[in-house]
């Protein structure tokens, strides 16, 4: 039997595990990082935790037997990508990187792309407090209501800003003390329209601020964000890594490891 590796944690990954399972002649292992409480597992073979690093993982997939490794992560998940490149180099061992492909912008759309969530705070800061006529950008008397849905580790970046008040919107809660000015909303998607607009609507945001994680699950938000005027601040993915063979489509992984 040929030994598997999915790097998991995304409904890609566990599409790929679904249609994997059914081969006789491979021996698939998923792999969570174990961060969230209730993870949606895959079928079949799962481990959780992290390896220690690229040395830990090649040496995982050495004692492990496996053949093949198919990088399929949140396109955030930096860390792991970059562990995986050194590791499958140092063991050997062939990668592909599964990444659905990034949100565009269309007809109605008001997003500003940046680099990162640091960019995306200092646009909140800099860009000032709502007045009470509207979203003007001038400084006035109220905070500035942000949708925050880059995930319960990024809140350390914005609960600091002065002159703004978070809903965000994350699996699991945040560590440590939540700040006054956040209200933490503990959610799953998917998510449909109506219940991100009235979510919108009933916490009178202003502004969206979410990643580029692309796929289906959590474009409700853009759709309400689109009808309601609302603009969106988007922060980019991290480019993927260079010289590794990529693709965005769950067929094309599974020709190439069943290939
Ligand atoms: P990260 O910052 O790149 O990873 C940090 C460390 O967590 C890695 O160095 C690794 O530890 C461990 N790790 C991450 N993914 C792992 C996996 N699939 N299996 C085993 N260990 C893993 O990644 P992250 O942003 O924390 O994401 C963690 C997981 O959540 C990923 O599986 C990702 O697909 C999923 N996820 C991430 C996001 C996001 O926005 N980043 C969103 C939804 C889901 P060692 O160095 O010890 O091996």
């Amino acid at each position: 039997m040929r030994g598997v590796l999915i790097l998991g944690g995304t409904a890609e990954a566990r599409a790929l595990a679904a249609e994997l399972a059914a081969d006789p002649g491979l021996r698939v292992v998923s792999s969570l990082a174990g961060r969230v409480s209730n993870p949606r597992l895959p079928v079949g073979e799962v481990r959780e935790g992290g390896f220690g690093g690229a040395r830990g993982l090649a040496d995982w997939l050495v004692k492990e037997r496996v053949e093949l490794v198919v990088d399929a992560t949140h396109p955030f998940a930096e860390r792991m990508t970059a562990s995986g490149v050194a590791a499958c180099a140092a063991a050997g061992v062939p990668l592909l990187v599964l990444r659905r492909p990034g949100w565009r912008e269309g007809p109605g759309d008001a997003w500003l792309r940046v680099g990162s969530l640091q960019r995306a705070a200092e646009l909140l800061a800099t860009g000032g407090r709502r007045t009470t006529a509207g979203r003007t950008g001038v400084r006035g008397p109220e905070p500035v209501r942000v949708f925050l849905t880059t995930g319960r580790r990024s809140l350390p970046v914005f609960a600091p800003l002065p002159g703004v008040w978070l809903l965000a919107r994350s699996v699991d809660p945040p560590e440590g003390p939540v700040p006054a000015n956040v209200h933490v909303l503990l959610d799953r998607g998917p998510y449909t329209v109506e219940g991100e607009r009235a979510l919108i609507r009933e916490h009178r945001l202003d502004v969206l601020v979410t990643k580029d994680s692309g796929g289906s699950m959590t474009t409700a938000k853009l759709d309400a964000a689109r009808e309601l005027g609302l603009p969106v601040i988007m922060v980019d993915r991290p480019p993927p890594p260079s010289g590794v063979r990529t693709t965005d489509s769950v067929a094309a992984a599974v020709a190439w490891v069943q290939g």
